[in-house]
């Protein structure tokens, strides 16, 4: 899958957090940058709360990584 807005490559980040804030069932997604301008927030902030969301253990996004 490629951005909707950009073209660029998506990875399971990207989708995740597409899905996560606009449309579980999203079959077009944008990536992390597009999704974050749109919602006029920093890609920063949208790393911390895809960290977050992990956390708490969405299921939209792979476990936290471990330190092993
Ligand atoms: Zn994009």
């Amino acid at each position: 899958m490629t951005c909707a807005a950009c073209g660029k490559p998506l990875t399971v980040y990207d989708v995740g957090f597409y899905r996560r804030l606009v449309n579980r069932g999203a079959q077009s997604c944008k990536c992390i940058p597009c999704t974050a301008a749109y919602y006029g927030m920093t890609e920063e902030r949208a790393w911390e709360l895809i960290r977050h969301y992990q956390r708490t253990g969405c299921t939209l996004f792979p476990p936290p990584e471990k330190d092993k």
